[in-house]
């Protein structure tokens, strides 16, 4: 469904990203580990079109999106939520959701009840502002948001960042529940263990480049994994 050929990115002189290749299947969930500036980020912000690669090629759905713009991908059925939410804080979470439509002339009234049932805490706090949610319920906000461009392919870059234990279950859980109902994910995490809990397949990203992936089930015995990334 979704992949990526020998892909490199640079800022100016750094090489962010160096030749990686990852294949993404339709209804799964694939996950991007590795540690702080490997290169998780970058790879995400070129797939949503936010960064131009050097080389290399991205395609969906057999179309090549390399280097296109950021509408045009959202437009095709890839959303990314942002590492750190960026949600509207004097927005309402309505608005927040309705701006997640932006490039929609359907009715979207069905889809923000899709959204509510996946988070009923948002439909309960509709009319609050999104700058007062709790870090947890900004995240729910976020991936609500997304949703709302009615996507075949969800990008999310460190869903579980600075959020409580239990926050991070029920996170990992919704994002489970959304791929049941069809949506293909991406995620990268630095929790490793809860994304290769999650993940069909795991990718390992270190300084750039792609060193290892697998099932996550295997990675997550892999002894090299537990070491650098599972605390042993
Ligand atoms: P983290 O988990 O900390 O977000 P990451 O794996 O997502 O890390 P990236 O954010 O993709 O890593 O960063 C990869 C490399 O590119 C780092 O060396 C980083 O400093 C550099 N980099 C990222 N964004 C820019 C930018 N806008 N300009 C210059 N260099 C950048």
């Amino acid at each position: 469904m979704f992949e990526i050929k020998n892909l490199s990115v640079n800022y100016g002189g750094i090489e962010a990203v160096r030749d990686i290749s990852l294949s993404v299947p339709e209804g799964s969930i694939v996950t991007l580990i590795g540690a702080n500036g490997a290169g998780k980020s970058t790879t995400l912000r070129t797939i949503a079109g936010l960064v131009k690669p050097r080389s290399g090629r991205i395609e969906f759905m057999g179309e090549d999106i390399t280097g296109k713009d950021p509408a045009y991908i959202v437009g095709k059925g890839i959303t990314l939520v942002p590492e750190g939410r960026r949600i509207f804080p004097d927005l309402t979470v309505l608005e927040n959701l309705k701006i997640g439509a932006y490039l929609r002339s359907d009715s979207i009234e069905d889809d923000i009840e899709w959204v509510y049932s996946l988070f009923p805490r948002l439909k309960e706090r509709s009319w609050q502002y999104g700058g007062t949610l709790s870090g947890g319920e900004q995240q729910m906000l976020a991936v609500g948001r997304a949703l709302m461009s009615k996507p075949r392919l969800m990008m999310m870059d460190e869903p579980s960042l600075g959020l409580a234990p239990l926050v991070v279950r029920d996170i990992f859980s919704i994002i489970r529940k959304i791929n049941e109902e069809g949506v293909t994910i991406l995620l990268i995490e630095q929790n490793a263990n809860m994304a290769l809990q999650t993940a069909d397949t795991g990718y390992v990203m270190e300084t750039g480049r792609i060193t290892l992936s697998g099932k996550g089930s295997d990675l997550i015995t892999d002894e090299g994994v537990r070491k650098a990334y599972l605390g042993g």
